[in-house]
């Protein structure tokens, strides 16, 4: 057993009462004590005494507790940007309006943002999640602040031969800081953000450092039409064949997007063991399309789910990306059993942990599991009646009903307080910096 670092001695804490949905083909236990012991799950009782003493005990009655949320594919610091010069189409928002006032950013601004897309996670549910942007080590320290767990790399933008060497070694330091801080709760991945951004000069070269620091790519992938047809013009291949050719599978890559894929660039990502952050909602808000994702599952490739950053998706919410993503394979499918309630909170809770390099350790409730949950308020309207509540969750929870957070068997959010944040602060700072960005 390990010690918990934030007390010296291990702590053990009893949810007492509460339903649970362990994985999600399991359903949901109406009624069960979940026990944990440092930083990780030690039982989950049902109709057997557990025995004490406990350091804490927290009452679970009315509530669900449900394996974290794993945001997949987010720029945390985006929020600066949310409300901003929206309704437009993707490659004009980022050249006109998203790049030149990324110039602007200063590690302050980075720090700030990221501490508030924090407290919107947090409250919604999510524990863990992926990150590329600027000013990483300010994202870091802000993660480390938070207690969430993350897997966050330096954004590489280099479209001109000057800015590879200097883009690659700011991303390499990052990572070999940052690797495995925070107690662990910090892993880092080497991020060319597109093959539309870098050249297969820097592609290589990443995937010979991501080899070596034996860590992970986490890219942008097939994310609009017009991509895909300007490389298949200039290279007679597909983003992904294009990919696959400079050996950047080899690496374990984790791909956002794969809006436009055709079925050989499936059995590709599947070959290779690629995963793909679906993100819902960014994907209809910038007119992208709607990702394969019953095609992808059944080929064999792990989709997880994303929220993208808050400019272009709006929010960071991956409670409704989880109902949007069922309603979307449902309705692109035309077959209304296609991503059932169970395999849409598969997509947000363990296969995001397999994505993120965790799937030994995360994604489910289960003794010697790290205690990484989320439990919700049952006493609201719209999650009445009981019949099944884990198609309640998918189809018709908010994510404003999050009353606790816990990661690592630490509280982040305890029945609605912020644990760990000065949210009041995050916004006074956030209102300020802002301005100059209008
Ligand atoms: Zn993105």
């Amino acid at each position: 057993m390990e010690p918990c670092a934030y007390t010296a001695k291990v702590m053990r804490i009893l949810i007492r009462g509460v339903a649970v949905i362990p994985r999600p083909e399991t359903g949901v236990i109406p009624k069960a004590d979940v026990v944990i012991e440092g930083r990780r799950f030690a039982a989950v009782a049902v109709g057997e005494e557990v025995s004490g003493p406990f350091d804490r005990i927290v009452e679970g009655e009315g509530k669900l507790l449900i394996p974290g949320l794993v945001n997949a594919h987010t720029h945390l610091a985006m929020t600066l940007f949310r409300g901003l010069a929206q309704d437009r189409p993707l490659m004009d928002w980022l050249e006109k309006e998203v790049w030149p006032r990324e110039k602007r950013l200063t590690g302050e601004i980075v720090h700030w943002f990221s501490l508030l897309g924090l407290v919107e996670m947090i409250r919604a549910g999510t524990t863990a999640f992926a990150d590329m942007y600027f000013f990483m080590e300010e994202v870091a320290e802000a993660v480390e602040k938070a207690g969430v767990r993350a897997l966050l790399s330096y954004g590489i933008i280099a479209p001109t031969p000057e800015r590879i060497e200097p883009e690659l070694k700011k991303a390499e330091a990052f990572a070999r800081e940052w690797e495995g801080k925070a107690e662990g709760r910090i892993r880092t991945a080497l991020s060319p953000h597109a093959p539309y951004t870098c050249g297969p000069e820097v592609w290589k070269k990443a995937v010979g450092l991501a080899k070596e620091l034996r860590i992970p790519i986490h890219t942008h992938l097939a994310e609009t039409k017009e991509e895909v047809e300007r490389f298949q013009a200039q290279t007679g291949r597909s983003p992904v064949e294009w990919l696959e050719e400079l050996g950047v599978f080899g690496v374990p890559t984790l791909a956002a997007h794969g809006v436009h894929l055709s079925e050989k660039d499936i059995e590709i990502l599947a070959a290779h063991g690629v995963h793909v952050a679906h993100c819902p909602t960014s994907n209809l808000k910038l007119a992208c399309g709607i990702a394969p994702v019953v095609e992808m599952l059944k080929g064999g490739v792990n989709v997880c789910l994303g929220t993208d950053g808050a400019g272009s998706a709006g929010d960071l919410n991956m409670v409704e990306e989880m109902r949007l993503a069922a309603l979307l394979a449902k309705v692109k499918t035309g077959d209304p059993q296609a991503l059932s309630a169970p395999e849409a909170l598969g997509l947000a809770t363990w296969r995001g942990a397999v994505a993120l390099g965790w799937g030994k350790d995360l994604g489910t409730i289960e003794p010697g599991r790290r205690a990484d949950g989320v439990m919700i308020r049952l006493d609201q309207a719209h999650l009445f009646p009981d019949h099944d509540l884990l198609a309640n969750l998918v189809y018709a929870a908010k994510g404003s009903e999050v009353d606790s957070v816990f990661v690592d068997g630490r509280f982040l959010l305890l029945a609605g307080e912020l644990q760990t944040l000065d949210e009041e602060e995050v916004l006074a700072r956030c209102r300020e910096l802002a301005k100059k960005f209008r």
